[in-house]
């Protein structure tokens, strides 16, 4: 059995969706197709639960998210409501035609496009019922809606095209904790209700979604943004797939984001460590957590290009160190760049040393509120760090460390990854830009840059 995941570039479209159905053809096997929301829906979908909750909470004008919703609801009347929600139902209905355009384009008559018409009945009912306190549980109640929707449409017009697929709500097969937005997989009760889930007895081809899952009490949750790849990685991991193909508008993984670096090169063949390492710094090619399971059970990972499925693509496997011959262009540099960077520089009040004592607070509240650190720097009394910008964490997090310690904190800097790096190569990237922080091993440079 294989597994393939499609991306919201691969079903932006008709003729994106009609590549993935000449894809699926070319498999007569055992298929599980994953399927991420259509093109930008997911973002689309944020900024409707934004002016959903928007029109049920008292917030500012100019917020673009809401940190965890504590905040008092309006005492207003069912008019005001009404008025305030118009913003959110104006975004419901552009969703809805983006979907609808497709489905005019590609479905002549189904019986499953019933299915489709429930899913926005449904999501629209959440929008007219009040909303809870928790911000991220609601994320996970509506954005999860973009995949639901994607799905039901390729597995409505696999059908109509003749294929005998089966749609699955995974939401049923992947069971999570309950830390919405960035739920962590119960891989014992996944592997149970996952191969209860495919069974392959009726039909070989099934269409199930990325990204979303759900508690044991059936609360939809969210595995995290880009989270589709990991998605094929769990059902890889849990079914003992054969191998993992990822279908992207790329042709693999290239030594850098071909839309940011020039002279960009394809890497045929990299080592799971070495994808590992570079998904950790920042290559947003594949989400950092589908290398894991597949290396833990030694399941290749194909990357490859919905546009030119014909041309080879990148292969993610396990070699022997030593079998030079298979690790093909691991060795030539590799840039990694993270934009949207924060730095925040902290002293203790009483100017005691940065030790044990002062890093064990910092660090769990790092902890406390899921930031990832990407880069660390301290001297005697102050301790520097970088981390990705998020509206929802930062601003409660800063509260408490400003309790404890005088903090500095700026925006705006980019993160810098150079694996295989020599002299010259860094020379000629960083140029003459301003570098606030810079660590170096023997594999890899970061720098912080202005
Ligand atoms: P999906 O459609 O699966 O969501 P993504 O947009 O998440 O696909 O990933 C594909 C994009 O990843 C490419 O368009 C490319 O800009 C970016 N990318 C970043 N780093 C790399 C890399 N090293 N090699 C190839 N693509 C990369
Ligand atoms: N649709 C989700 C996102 O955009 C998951 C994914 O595409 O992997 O984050
Ligand atoms: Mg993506």
């Amino acid at each position: 059995m294989q597994i393939y995941k499609f991306g919201g570039a691969s079903v932006r479209n008709t003729k994106t969706i009609s590549s993935l159905k000449n894809i699926i053809s070319q498999n007569n096997g055992e298929l599980i197709v994953v399927v991420s929301a259509m093109g930008k829906t997911t973002q689309q979908l944020e900024i409707l639960l934004n002016k959903y909750l928007k029109a049920w909470f008292n917030i500012q004008e100019n917020f673009t998210s809401v940190p965890k919703v504590q905040r008092d609801k309006l005492n207003a009347s069912i008019e005001n409501w009404n008025h305030n929600n118009k913003e959110a139902l104006d975004e419901y209905t552009n969703i809805k035609n983006y979907h609808y355009q497709i489905v005019n384009e590609i479905i002549k008559e189904n019986i499953s496009l019933n299915k489709i018409g429930e899913l926005f009945n449904e999501l629209e009912k959440c929008l007219e019922q009040e909303p809870s306190y928790n911000y991220d549980y609601e994320y996970d109640r509506i954005v999860s809606y973009g995949e639901l929707v994607s799905t039901r449409i390729i597995n409505a017009f696999l059908i109509e095209q003749g294929f005998n697929s089966k749609w699955i709500d995974i939401r049923k097969g992947i069971k999570t904790g309950n830390f919405y937005r960035d739920a962590q997989v119960n891989w014992e009760l996944t592997e149970q209700f996952c191969q209860r889930l495919f069974t392959f007895e009726k039909e070989k081809l099934y269409i199930t979604q990325g990204f979303i899952g759900s508690t044991v009490n059936n609360h939809t949750t969210t595995l995290g943004r880009e989270g589709s790849d990991f998605s094929a990685a769990i059902l890889a991991y849990t079914l003992k797939a054969e191998n993992v193909t990822i279908w992207k508008d790329v042709d693999g993984v290239y030594n850098g984001d071909p839309k940011i670096f020039k002279e960009v090169e394809l890497l045929e063949k990299i080592s799971y460590q070495e994808a590992i390492e570079q998904t950790y710094y920042g290559a947003k090619v594949i989400h950092p957590k589908t290398i894991k399971p597949l290396q833990n059970k030694k399941i290749p990972l194909y990357v490859k290009s919905f546009e030119t499925p014909e041309s080879p693509g990148t292969l993610i496997h396990s070699y022997e160190k030593w079998n030079r011959g298979s690790i093909t262009k691991d060795v030539i540099p590799v840039f990694i760049s993270k934009n949207n960077q924060v730095l925040i520089r902290v002293i203790p009040f009483d100017y005691s040393f940065i030790a044990e004592e002062n890093l064990s607070k910092i660090f769990s509240l790092f902890a406390k509120y899921r930031i990832r650190v990407n880069l660390m720097q301290n001297t005697a009394i102050s301790f520097s760090a970088s981390f990705d910008h998020d509206v929802v964490k930062i601003p409660p997090f800063l509260e408490e460390l400003k309790a404890e310690f005088e903090c500095e904190f700026n925006f705006g800097y980019e993160l810098l990854t150079v694996r295989h790096f020599d002299d010259i190569v860094i020379s000629e990237i960083i140029g003459n830009r301003e570098i606030v922080i810079e660590e170096k091993n023997s594999t890899t440079a970061r720098f912080l840059l202005k």
